[in-house]
């Protein structure tokens, strides 16, 4: 293989001591076949309540169908990707194979989706902050700290969020790129893209085949309207992928969600997706405009997403006001940087058209 332009070994940033773990070896690991499967201790009759039986059996833990129709989904091969329990499983796993527990360090760029740090601190492994900068046009990392930080301090992982929760911003896939081969032989670079589909920035999925350092979180829970289905995956190198399998629960994913997950990767079910994300687009453009224009918003921040994040001269007022409306919006006062922020997700137009009135009712007394 050419090391031209791949990048180091994304396999050296294991932890050593999972070099040669072979994780759980489930009834579904030997591979064998048969007609009579009396391996796995499974009922041999289904559960009354399960009609059609089809929840009799284990899962298979990576279903082929689920895992090359997401792979047609994001541009990747199948050997690419690991589906699980929504991104935040991929999220811990990726913290559990790759930093020492009580050890190492993850790097995030607050404010930020609040798992990376949760993972890591339930693993033990310190959390470095290089926070967002706030310039005109919005929220960007600070790549040039991030490099700095990453090749002083034991970093392993660097979390970026793009389209960022719950900043909005995509960040510039060039920097992503330059930063990953900067600290290839340190740490792995992940872009969470849970908020990808809003955004017209391309994916950093295509940037893993010339940069084997570069993890990509991608999710069914937003754009595909499946959160309570649990179904996301990390796109990576396929070494990477292969142990990542090998820490994770041995029957992932549960069959209905499969199934559902399945259907939702049909075409006329993406032509579908594709178009409630053009709507939801169409509405945070309208909802921006006619939130920049209420007394009382002092920015409305440019959004990729489906949410907007909104700085208010009172924002316990606003967030009153709301509540008394009947509509709960997230508060994000307490991140840094964010002391008068709410973030407001794009509902419907008729759910919107109500988030204008309950704000501008805080400045007129309504
Ligand atoms: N990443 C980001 C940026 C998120 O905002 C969320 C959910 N709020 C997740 C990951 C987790 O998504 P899920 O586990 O549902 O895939």
């Amino acid at each position: 293989m050419s090391t031209l332009h791949a990048g180091a070994d994304p396999l050296a940033l294991v932890r050593e001591d999972l070099a040669g773990f072979g994780g759980y070896a489930s009834a579904r690991t030997a591979g064998l076949t048969g007609d009579t499967w009396l391996n796995a201790n499974e009922s041999p009759w289904p559960n009354d309540s399960d009609a059609g039986g089809a929840l009799r059996r284990y899962p298979d833990p990576q279903p082929d169908l689920l895992r090359s129709g997401l792979a047609d989904l994001y541009g990747c091969r199948p050997a690419q990707l690991l589906v699980g329990r929504g991104s935040d499983e991929a999220i811990d796993l990726l913290v559990r194979a790759l930093c020492r527990p009580g050890g190492d360090a993850v790097l995030i760029t607050p404010p930020t989706f609040g798992m990376y740090a949760v993972s890591a601190r339930l693993h033990g492994s310190a959390v470095i902050d290089v926070p967002l900068v706030d310039i005109n046009d919005g929220f960007t990392a600070d790549f040039e700290a991030i490099e700095r930080e990453v090749m002083s301090r034991p970093v392993k992982l660097v979390f970026l969020c793009s389209p960022g929760n719950p900043t909005g911003n995509a960040l510039p896939l060039e920097r992503i790129e330059a930063l990953a081969r900067a600290v290839q032989e340190r740490a792995l670079v992940v872009v969470d893209e849970a908020y990808g589909e809003f955004s017209q920035a391309s994916s950093a999925a295509m940037l893993i085949g010339r940069q084997r350092n570069i993890a990509v979180l991608r999710t069914l829970s937003k754009a595909h309207a499946l959160a309570g289905a649990r179904i996301g995956c990390v796109i990576a190198d396929e070494s990477l992928v292969a142990v990542l399998r090998r820490c994770q629960a041995p029957y992932p994913l549960p069959t209905p969600c499969i199934d559902v997950a399945c259907r939702t990767l049909a075409d006329s079910a993406r032509a579908a997706t594709a178009a409630g994300v053009v709507s939801v687009v169409a509405e945070r453009e309208r909802l921006r405009a006619a939130l920049l224009a209420c007394v009382g918003v002092r920015r409305v921040y440019p959004s990729q997403a489906n949410f907007l994040l909104v700085r208010f001269d009172d924002a316990q007022g606003a967030m009153e006001r709301l509540l008394a409306a009947g509509i709960v919006v997230r508060d994000q006062r307490a991140a840094a940087s964010l002391g008068d922020a709410l973030r407001i997700t794009v509902g419907t137009a008729e759910q919107n058209n109500r988030v204008i009135d309950a704000i501008n009712a805080v400045e007129t007394g309504q």
